[in-house]
């Protein structure tokens, strides 16, 4: 008992060096671009995964005040957070319920369960069924009924409201897209639904007729550009920054970082920046990227660490310590920098930041 227990609630955080800027005009933009890019079909939201990272609570209501109305999450523990904000029937639950647990939190929070199985399709119906959506696998081997078991009976007791599926392939120009469009129409012929999704992102770039009643773009809303036909329609959105911990002097021939990767050729200014793989700045980074001050281009150097990264400061020597620096997040050219796809550059951004 050495130590006393300071409350947090008693002392205010002192400001984080870590930040994620969301452009909110960006994200209503991408949200309306999507929508009418789907034609006919609404455009809903795909917020699983804490809306990709930037932040459910900060996401949701952008998104609703441009248009949106069903919103698709993963998990149930992910249902709270959106039914804070949005109506419980908007929400759908991609994993369906497991057990009958899942079941009974659906039938009291009012979400819909995504019916994967015809085993979650029974569970469903002993638990008082009601409004549901059903997931078919038209090939992606994912999550959804077989395309054997689409003439089940008991598919006909359900009151579904959306019928999807889910495509492997949309980001490329496949054979299989049209494949998996034939196999999903051939599901809806014999279920009956309120409505029919298949199109993620990149499937509402292939055409008017992958968009039927609903569409479920995730990444494009938050910046990311899957398929060529989307380039310079959607916006960055995402925007992290992080503070100069440290400014130092280094010498030529002094090295940094973990392993000493980094030598320096001449006597350089250096900054200590507080982002780290932590963060999710991982260390594929190491040796490729820059982060950026205004239009100059701030080299890392030396391996990334858990907390820090160095920048060589030749381009900004004004920068200061408590400055803050643009960490690059154009998502297709960040990816094709890091190697990273532009689906774990958003995820991956931690919990330090500030949302
Ligand atoms: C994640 C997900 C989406 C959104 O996909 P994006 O490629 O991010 O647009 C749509 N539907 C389902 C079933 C998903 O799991």
């Amino acid at each position: 008992m050495g130590r006393r227990a300071i409350s947090t609630k008693m002392v205010e955080l002192p400001p984080p060096t870590l930040r994620l800027g969301l452009d909110h005009a960006a994200l209503a933009d991408n949200w309306r671009c999507l929508d009418h890019l789907s034609g006919n079909a609404k455009a809903g939201a795909a917020v699983k995964g804490n809306a990709y990272g930037l932040g459910v609570a900060h996401v949701l209501p952008t998104l609703i005040a441009a248009g949106a109305r069903n919103f698709f999450v993963a998990h149930w523990s992910e249902v709270p957070d959106v039914i804070a904000l949005a109506d419980p029937g908007s929400v759908s639950v991609l994993h369906g319920p497991m057990n009958p647990a899942d079941a009974a939190f659906a039938r009291a929070t009012g979400v819909k369960p995504v019916l994967n199985s015809l085993h979650q399709v029974a569970l469903w119906l002993e638990s008082g069924g009601g409004t549901c959506d059903v997931m078919i696998d038209s090939g992606i081997n994912r999550l959804g009924i077989s395309m054997q078991d689409i003439g089940n009976p008991s598919l006909q007791n359900l009151e579904i409201e959306v019928l999807m599926s889910h495509l492997a392939s949309a980001d490329e120009d496949s054979e299989f897209n049209a494949v998996q469009l034939e196999r999903f129409r051939a599901a809806a012929q014999v279920i009956p639904a309120k409505m029919l999704s298949l199109a993620n992102s990149a499937g509402i770039a292939l055409g008017r007729e992958y968009g039927f009643d609903l569409t479920r773009p995730g990444l494009a809303l938050y910046g990311g550009v899957p398929r060529p036909e989307l380039a310079g329609k959607i916006r960055q959105v995402a925007r992290p920054e992080a503070a100069i911990l440290q400014r130092r002097q280094i010498r030529t021939g002094d090295t940094v970082g973990y392993n000493a990767v980094f030598t320096a050729p001449h006597d350089m200014e250096v900054g200590v920046v507080s982002l780290g793989y932590a963060d999710g700045f991982l260390r594929c980074w190491t040796g490729r990227g820059a982060l950026a001050c205004g239009g100059a281009r701030l080299p890392l150097l030396g391996k990334v660490s858990m907390d820090m990264v160095v920048i060589d400061l030749s381009a900004a020597p004004h920068l200061r310590e408590g400055d803050w620096v643009e960490v690059p997040y154009d998502l297709p050219k960040s990816s094709e920098i890091s190697g990273l796809s532009q689906y774990e550059l958003l995820t991956g951004l931690g919990q330090r930041f500030r949302r």
